[in-house]
């Protein structure tokens, strides 16, 4: 079996995108559901470079994509700076912020940081193609989804060390040098 064969016609986006069967569920913010507190505790709680932006956990259609780093420069900058950001002050990844009751604090709008169209395929995409992508595009992360629905997201570490195992399995493998 060529190995190169079997890679291009066999290894899909969803054999190497994260999370695996059995690891907790992907990160996501969501547009308007999430508090200041909420959001820095997600922070805390990982270490992953970005959070895909969901309209809600229900449909998991996909909004865009934050870094994590412009995450935190944002919301230590609020806190800061923006009057009456509190941590159960809402976070808005949406375009239209609806009018804030007058007892809740001010809401943080952060749909500036947000890419809004960060690089998608589905599930079924060979992963050849994803690599191709990946080195053309100068990817450093890319979401996988299933019918509309967010399902995974694959990094460049992530294909490298698919790579790597592919190369162990069989050390004659040129492909992706
Ligand atoms: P890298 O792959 O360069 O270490 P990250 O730290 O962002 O980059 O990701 C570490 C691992 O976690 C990767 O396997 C990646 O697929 C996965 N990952 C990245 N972002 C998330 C996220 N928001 N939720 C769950 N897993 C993620």
């Amino acid at each position: 079996l060529e190995p190169k064969e079997e890679f291009s016609h066999k290894t899909l986006a969803m054999d190497v995108m994260r999370p695996r069967r059995g690891d907790p569920p992907l990160s996501v913010l969501t547009r308007d559901g999430m508090t200041v507190e909420d959001v820095e505790g997600l922070i805390a709680d990982t270490t992953y470079s970005g959070f895909p932006v969901v309209v809600s956990h229900e449909s998991q259609r996909l909004m865009g994509f934050v870094l994590r780093r412009d995450l935190i420069i944002s919301i230590e900058n609020a806190r800061k700076r923006q009057d009456g950001v509190v941590s159960s002050s809402r976070i808005f990844f949406a375009e239209y912020t609806p009018p804030q009751p007058a007892s809740s604090p001010a809401p943080l709008k952060l749909r500036g940081i947000m890419d809004l169209s960060p690089f998608t395929v589905t599930d079924h995409t060979a992963m050849d193609i994803v690599v191709d992508i990946f080195r053309k595009l100068g990817l450093r992360q890319c979401l996988v989804t299933h019918n509309g629905r967010l399902l995974g997201i694959i990094t460049k570490k992530d294909i490298l060390k698919h790579m790597a195992q592919i190369a162990n399995r069989d050390p004659d493998s040129i492909l992706f040098n």
